[in-house]
């Protein structure tokens, strides 16, 4: 079973760094679990906003320069925020980022406040 990303999820992709584009067009061809884009690149009135409802904690987010993705787990076309869903489509990203030697981090991994949705590039190979 292979997925493709939605008109409105390549939408969002636009402004998002090339390679951490790559990683996704690869990473929907590998995942077992279906996912979307909901969000890429961020104006910094967006990122204010978001840190205003406490929905982020920066304003010096990686989504304002393009290096940063959020996805949302699709079962059945349906959204979906059951996290044993975004392991398995960290896994896909981490797969592709191998393939395509771009080194990502994924939110889920993060010690405090684990975001799994979210997959930026590596700070260090893309500072
Ligand atoms: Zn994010």
């Amino acid at each position: 079973m292979s997925y493709r990303l939605s008109t409105r999820s390549r939408g969002r992709l636009k402004g998002v760094h090339p390679d951490l584009v790559a990683v996704v067009e690869r990473a929907i061809q590998l995942t077992e679990v279906d996912f979307m884009i909901t969000e890429g690149l961020r104006t910094p009135q967006r990122q204010a906003e978001l840190v205003r409802a406490g929905a982020s904690r920066t304003l010096n987010s990686r989504h304002l320069t393009g290096h940063a993705i959020d996805v949302a787990a699709l079962v059945g076309g349906n959204v979906r925020w059951d996290w044993p869903l975004y392991p398995r489509i960290a896994e896909a990203f981490r797969q592709a980022a191998r393939e395509l030697k771009t080194p990502i981090t994924w939110g889920g991994d993060w010690p405090r406040l684990r975001d799994g949705p979210h997959f930026e590039l590596d700070r260090k190979a893309y500072p």
